[in-house]
Parts: C-alpha cells; structure tokens; sequence
C-alpha cells in the first residue's frame, strides 16, 4: 500500500511509520506543536468516555512508553514523574471525586484519591495522584520515530523535508477546480491513502476554521519534581506546574489567549468570545500582568513569590472552531476518497501520535467511501 504523509508533526511522523513518504514544509521533524508544548504524557484523566481522546490517549501513552523502553526509542529522555491535581476546596473535591470516576471510565489504571497531597509546598484539600503521567522530549521522540523507521522500511521510506504540499489541491473540491485540478488529480492517482496533518496550517472548511491559541510558559526558579495541576474547568486551561524530564527546570503554564489578528469578520468567533468572556480576559491578565499570573499560583503555593516567575517559551495551538462558536473538544478525521484531513488533533495528540496513526491507518484503508468521523 502507498502511503504519503503530509506534514511533519509528531502525528505524521508516527503516521509514516506505516509505509509511507513523508512530506515537511520546514527543514526538520516537529518543528511547530510537536516541538513547543508542555512535553507531558497524559493519562487520559478528563477526556468525555467513549471520546476518541479517551481511547487514544490511554492507548497512546501505553506505546510511549513501551517505544521508550524498546532498543528503538531508549535514547528519548523520558521519566513517569506522576500528576497529582489538586482541589483547593470543597466543591472541587467532589469534582476531583467525579474526575476519578471519570478516568476509571476511561481505563486509566492505579489512580489514588487522598487527603490533602503530600507536596509540603502546596496548599490542597484533596488531590488525585496519577503515577503513570511522564515527562518526555517531544522533538527527541520524533527523531526517533524518524530513525526507527528508516532502519525498518529502508528505501521504502522517503522523507523529504522542505517539502511545502499545495494543500488547497488536496481539498474535497480541487478536481472540480481549474486551477487544482491536475495537481489534485496526481495526488489522488499517485497514493492509495494521503493523511493530512499539518496542525496549524490546516484550511478552513464550511464547519469550522483552525483558531491559533498562544499557550505562554514561565519558568519557576524554584525546583519541583512532579507534574501539578489544579482541577480546571476548560481543557486547556488551569494552573499548571510541569517538571523537564531532567527534574532541573520547571515550567507554569500554559496561557490561552489567541495568537495573530483575531478572526473578526467570523461570527463563530464572536459567539466563542461572547460565552467565555471572562476566561478571555482573565487569560489575558495572566500572560500579561504577572502579579495576576503570581496571585493565582499563590493560591496553590503559598510561599511562591513574584520574583520566582520568568517568561519563557510559547507554543501555537491549533485548535478546531465550529461556525456555532464551539471549540471542538474531540479529534476530527474527515475522509474524500483516499485523502484523510487531521481537522483537529489538539492536546493530547502528542502523547496519541502513534495511536492515532494506527486508528487512521486501519480505519480508513478498510474501504474507500468518503466519510467523516465522528
Ligand atoms: C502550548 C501547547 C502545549 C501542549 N501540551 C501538550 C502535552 O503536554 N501533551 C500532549 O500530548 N499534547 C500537548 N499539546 C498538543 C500537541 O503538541 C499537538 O496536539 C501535537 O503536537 C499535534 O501534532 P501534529 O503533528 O498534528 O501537528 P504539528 O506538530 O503542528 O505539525 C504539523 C506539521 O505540518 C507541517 N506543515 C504545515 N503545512 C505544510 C505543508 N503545506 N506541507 C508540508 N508540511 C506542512 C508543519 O511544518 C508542521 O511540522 C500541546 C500543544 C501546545 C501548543
């Protein structure tokens, strides 16, 4: 089976694994998302049971860390550094209650709800511990992934890197169009499967449209070993305390606040911005004024002071806006005929790639009707 892949992220990279050629418009392997983010392998804690992250996720993490630990992977710095979330009051201790049983639904294995948390610098009424959440090295994974691929499939593997694809030719309606059209034909006629993932790049569709989400890290200069998370309301938001897998470094973050010009003349956007208004501007405080980043933190460690907080990195995310004004919550695969768009791979896509790559791969070289899924 023929196989091309085109961008170079974490997702298409695991893709190629698969028999494929992989096409990259920069000069290197996870360069954009897969190279800027928060370097955590998710447990797959909060996803809806039954959601394709759930599944993926939990599945994915598994293959981390069974590559990780294989001959193929063993140079990827990787370490189970364990989560604890923590609940700061009543109400969301009975949240963290339901968040467990949410995670037992979803086949998350040896989580523990206890009593405070046994962190001496943070201040928690309850908190879930998650031993099998880890730190990893994105871009290092990718290079392995790279390289364990080329040794398995040899010539049969291509990379061609500074490769930008005309993705408007591989668009649903490019035969039909006069300018697309040969180039759509030759992509269709050359490959029995194209899978699309090119994160941020991807081309708005009459459903929904990528919305760039700016994620700002800051750096702690004081240490802390493990990942702590307080329980949070969206699912890329919330107090964040993650360690480097070196446990030198560690990282609060990240922000959420829209990245480039914002989409005015889309009324998804407006109805988004309308609805959530007062995160908007509360994620804006934090990545702007950083006492109010530093008051919010305090509330978690009490003993945090302002100075204790340097701007960091930041990473880009892309993330799926539907025309209603919803942020998609799940993974999105659409399917014409052998060409398959990754429309919505946000977190925790990094810690899915090689899961999602199998899900795609087997699920959608079965037959050749266009589908789209879910
Ligand atoms: C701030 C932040 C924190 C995150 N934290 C985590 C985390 O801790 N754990 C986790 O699991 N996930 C996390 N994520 C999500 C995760 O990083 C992404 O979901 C994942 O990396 C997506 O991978 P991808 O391959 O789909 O996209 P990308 O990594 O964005 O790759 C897309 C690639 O396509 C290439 N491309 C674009 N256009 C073209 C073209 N025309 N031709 C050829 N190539 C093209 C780009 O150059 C790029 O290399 C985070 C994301 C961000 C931004």
């Amino acid at each position: 089976m023929r196989i091309a892949v085109v961008g170079g992220g974490l997702v298409g990279v695991a893709t190629a694994r698969h028999l494929a050629e992989l096409f990259e418009k920069s000069n290197r392997v996870a360069g954009e998302q897969s190279g800027h983010n928060s370097g955590v392998i998710h447990a797959g804690i909060g996803y809806p049971p039954g959601s394709l992250k759930a599944r993926l996720c939990v599945q994915g993490a598994q293959y981390l860390y069974a590559f990780c630990s294989s001959e193929a992977g063993q140079q990827v710095p990787i370490r189970r550094a364990g989560k604890y979330i923590v609940a700061r009051n009543e109400t969301e201790a009975q949240r963290l209650t339901e968040l467990a049983s949410n995670a037992t639904s979803n086949g998350v294995q040896g989580l523990e709800l206890l009593d405070g948390v046994p962190l001496p610098s943070v201040r928690a009424v309850r908190s879930l511990y998650s031993p099998n959440t880890g730190v990893i090295d994105y871009p290092a994974l990718a290079q392995a992934l790279v390289e364990d691929t080329k040794a398995r499939l040899g010539a049969r593997f291509i990379l061609h890197l500074s490769s930008a694809v005309p993705l408007r030719a591989l668009e649903p309606d490019a035969v039909a169009h006069p300018q697309w059209a040969s180039a759509a034909r030759a992509w269709h006629t050359a490959w029995d499967l194209v899978m699309v993932c090119v994160g941020g790049s991807t081309r708005p569709t009459s459903q929904m449209r990528i919305l760039p989400i700016k994620g700002q890290y800051f750096e702690l200069t004081c240490r802390c070993n493990t990942t702590v998370g307080a329980w949070r309301r969206y699912p890329f938001a919330g107090v964040h305390f993650t360690p480097s897998v070196d446990g030198r470094r560690v990282w609060v973050g990240p922000t959420a606040t829209l990245f480039g010009w914002p989409p005015l003349h889309d009324p998804g956007f407006w109805r988004l911005v309308g609805r959530h208004w007062r995160f908007v501007v509360g994620q804006i405080r934090q990545e702007y004024v950083p006492l109010s980043l530093w008051r919010s933190l305090r509330e978690l460690v009490p003993d945090l002071q302002p100075q204790d907080l340097r701007r960091s990195f930041y990473g880009i995310r892309a993330q799926a806006l539907t025309r209603d004004g919803v942020l998609l919550n799940d993974f999105h695969f659409e399917r014409n005929q052998n060409i398959v768009h990754v429309r919505n791979a946000p977190s925790p896509a990094a810690t899915s790639c090689m899961a999602i790559a199998e899900y795609v791969v087997t699920r959608f070289s079965l037959d050749q009707h266009s589908e789209n899924d879910p």
